[in-house]
């Protein structure tokens, strides 16, 4: 692995919000500024590849990035903020092998993303939530 890539494994590794490929840069040229936003792209997609980092559709515009976690998580993610909150359910995880078994399968993975809106910002507003719009996405591809 070359020094560039080093770096961008490195702030990946110590991100903990799930960055995009601009925050990535920004964070990775702080480092060594002679790195390009190509090599960032190139390298994230090689990481992912390698199943070194994993890539994220949390129905932004832009793929948000983890470093492939030891521990399974879920996340939910704030739609108003974008922040994302990782979790994980016992129950939920146990529902979903179920799931699978009913349908005559054995579950080898699986994602889960909840967009939610804060509690205190509906009853304080008394706004609907908005609709979960990119779960429409996920709904058709996998
Ligand atoms: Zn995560």
């Amino acid at each position: 692995m070359t020094g560039q890539r080093r770096v961008i494994l490195r702030v990946l590794s110590e991100a903990t919000d799930h960055p995009d490929a601009d925050q990535v840069f920004r964070r990775a040229a702080k480092i060594d500024p002679k790195i390009s936003m190509a090599t960032v792209y190139r390298t994230v997609h090689m990481l992912e590849q390698a199943d070194i980092v994993d890539r994220h559709d949390f129905g932004g515009d832009r793929a948000r990035y983890e470093r492939h976690p030891e521990q399974h998580h879920d996340h939910l993610i704030d739609v108003r903020t974008g922040k994302v909150i990782e979790f994980t359910n016992p129950q939920i995880e146990e529902l979903q092998q179920r799931v699978a078994q009913e349908l005559g399968f054995h579950l080898v993975g699986h994602r889960l993303e909840l967009y939610a809106v804060p509690l205190r910002d509906t009853a304080k507003h008394r706004v609907a939530p908005p609709k979960p719009a990119p779960a429409s996405r996920h709904k058709r591809t996998r």
